[in-house]
Order: structure tokens, then sequence, then C-alpha cells
């Protein structure tokens, strides 16, 4: 039910869950709170037993807050996958609900090292590990492998392009990838007409 997860890391998932941003009839994932807890389940940022339980407890106002990062992230980002500057607005939206995030969580041996886990049943839990996985990708990168889906449609979905060569160009292959191909195969046939 949802959308391929073609972001490649969990903060670009959570970006797109706002699919065909630039077409004329964006497609919104997350319509209510349970939306957004099953779609936090369904990318792995929390298990299913988890998501049941936020459900419980979730509000409008809980998923306003996660739309508004997941806006930031996706600003944030198409910048960087543009070569520009990221808005600072946007910038400071995704560290402060990281700072919130941060509060919340505890640091526990994992396998190799380190890492944050969250627990408990505030609806924000949700949400959280997209906003450490956008500051992670901030800091450490590779912000030279993040696109912007090329598709002229309008997709304009982001992922990290971890092909050998960076060549990845759309989204999916074969969703925009496809569109691509058609609308070129198309633009050859006219070019050919009129020769
Ligand atoms: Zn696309």
């Amino acid at each position: 039910m949802f959308l391929e997860l073609f972001g490649g890391i969990a903060c670009l998932d959570f970006a797109n869950t706002l699919d065909g941003r630039a077409t004329a009839r964006p497609e919104e994932s997350l319509r209510s709170y349970a939306d957004l807890s099953d779609w936090s389940a369904y990318a792995g940022l929390i298990d299913p037993a988890t998501a049941a339980r936020l459900q419980r407890r979730g509000t409008d106002a809980d998923l306003r807050t996660a739309v508004v990062l997941r806006e930031a992230i996706f600003e944030v980002f198409a910048a960087v996958g543009r070569k520009q500057t990221a808005p600072t607005a946007a910038l400071a939206t995704v560290q402060s609900h990281y700072a919130e995030a941060m509060a919340a969580a505890r640091l526990v041996p994992t396998e190799p090292g380190y890492d944050w886990q969250f627990t408990g049943d505030d609806p924000a839990r949700a949400w959280w590990p997209a906003a450490v996985s956008a500051i992670r990708l901030l800091t450490d990168g590779p912000l030279n492998r993040v696109k912007v889906c090329a598709a002229q449609a309008g997709c304009i979905g982001l992922f990290l392009d971890t092909s050998k060569n960076r060549s990845r160009r759309w989204c999916t292959m074969d969703g925009c990838g496809i569109e691509a191909k058609i609308q070129r195969q198309a633009s050859r046939r006219r070019a050919a007409r009129h020769t």
C-alpha cells in the first residue's frame, strides 16, 4: 500500500512519502497518524508492535509535527541534490527535530559498536529515526550521491545513488525510468518524421 522504498536511506524515504511533488496531483501517503506509524514500520524505523501501540496515542498534531520535519528534510536534500545551499530555515527545523529525538535516545552497545536506541510509546518515536538519519547523512555523507529524480513529469523523488559510476537518474527503473525511455523513443520518432 505504500510506495516502494527507493530512497536508499531512511530520511530520503521519509521525504518521498509525498510523491510526485511537482506534478498536478501529488500523492500524500501520510494522511493520518496511523498512516505515519504504519509507514514507519513499513520502512523499518520501528517494529510493527510498537507501531500498533503508538497508533493508540498518536494525534493529528503528532502527524503535523512529522510532516513539518518531512518537508524540511525534502527541502534540505532537494537543495543538496541540485548542488545548492540548503535553506537555513529548513536546516533549523531538521536540527530542532533531531535535538528532540536525541533527548529521548539512549546509547546502547550493538554489533559492532554503539548506537542510538529509542524506546517507549511517545508518538514522535515514529519519526525520530528519520531525523537521526537526516543529520547523519548531512554530517557524514555521502552528500555527492544524493540525487533528485530526473523524470520530466515532476516526480522529484530523492534517492541515494549507490551505483558504481553514479549514473542512476531515476527514482525507479520501472516507474520514472520507463517513462523517460518512452519519452525518448517518442521524441526520436518525432525527430525521424521531420527529417
Ligand atoms: Zn521519479
